[in-house]
């Protein structure tokens, strides 16, 4: 059980620090967790594991009293294991998520964030069947005991996974289904059509379909666009169309206190607004205007 609120955000891997800056990067925001890719989220060139001063960000995790089960990887954007078109780029992506699964247990850590795929005009139903032959057969390889959490999509273009009840499709028909869970952003779910308003509902309906027990990770935005616009653009909270309070909420609600609650927010004037954000979450206190006190 964790004891504090479980909130972080995503942070950045850069030279020469690499992970151990990532861990200074989440204790300068006062987070008790946090998320990071393993590489540029857009291409995949990855380091060596190495060069990236792992023990020692494990180090710092470990004096802060951070717990590695909690922390979160994100898969790259580039991949599609769900792309029915281009047999090349399915392999490519197979074979990436296998690497950044091993990787990303080389880090302490046991769950990776995987957005499910687009169909790219194949409809959805083969697009989760040839996600899950892609899945078994990066469980198959892949040789960790990570979970990958699928995450809750907002619909845009030609993505798949937006409701429940997909979700739930893909893990049942899936050979590995201890091995997955699923991630919620609230963002995604607003622009889905989702009334993340209703967050006792809503969590209702997850536990019927999916089970809480499958809920590995709560994306904490706001949105720029109404409810139902398939759109997904992130806003820093209070700015949106979701509000503080709802999302204050969640960040605090007793079903999901052990669940890690990350934000990826947006930066505001090229700075990132995470402690100040986590600060009005932690306590439960919205502060007017914060934008200008960054
Ligand atoms: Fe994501
Ligand atoms: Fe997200
Ligand atoms: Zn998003």
């Amino acid at each position: 059980m964790a004891k504090d609120l479980l909130i972080g955000s995503h942070v950045s891997m850069n030279a020469p620090d690499y992970y151990l800056g990532s861990v200074k990067e989440a204790i300068s925001y006062n987070a008790s967790t946090l998320m990071f890719y393993t590489g540029a989220p857009q291409n995949s060139y990855r380091k060596p594991l190495k060069e990236l001063k792992i023990e020692e960000g494990r180090a710092l995790l470990k004096e802060h009293g951070m717990d590695e089960n909690y922390i979160v990887v994100h898969a790259p954007y580039i991949v599609n294991l769900a792309n029915t078109v281009r047999q090349d780029l399915l392999a490519a992506s197979i074979e990436m998520i296998t690497t950044e699964l091993q990787r990303t247990a080389a880090f302490g850590a046991r769950t990776f964030v995987l957005h499910p795929g687009n169909h790219l005009g194949a409809g959805e139903d083969l697009a989760i069947q040839t996600l899950v032959s892609s899945l078994n057969q990066v469980f198959q390889n892949d040789g960790t005991e990570v979970k990958i959490a699928l995450e809750t999509m907002a619909g845009k273009g030609s993505e798949i996974g937006t409701s429940f009840a997909s979700l739930k499709k893909i893990i049942d028909l899936c050979d590995y289904p201890e091995r997955l869970g699923v991630c919620i952003d609230t963002c995604h779910m607003n622009d889905f059509g989702y009334d993340v308003h209703d967050i006792d509902g809503l969590l209702k309906e997850f536990d019927e379909i999916i089970g809480l027990n499958r809920l590995l990770v709560v994306h904490l935005n706001d949105s720029k666009n109404v409810r139902g616009s398939n759109k997904d653009r992130h806003e820093n909270l209070g700015y949106g169309e979701i509000g503080f309070e709802t999302l204050c909420a969640i960040a605090n609600h007793p079903l999901l206190k052990d669940v890690p609650k990350i934000l990826e927010t947006p930066y505001v004037d090229k700075k990132p607004p995470y402690a100040l954000e986590i600060q009005m979450l932690r306590d439960e206190k919205y502060i007017e205007n914060w934008k200008e006190k960054i």
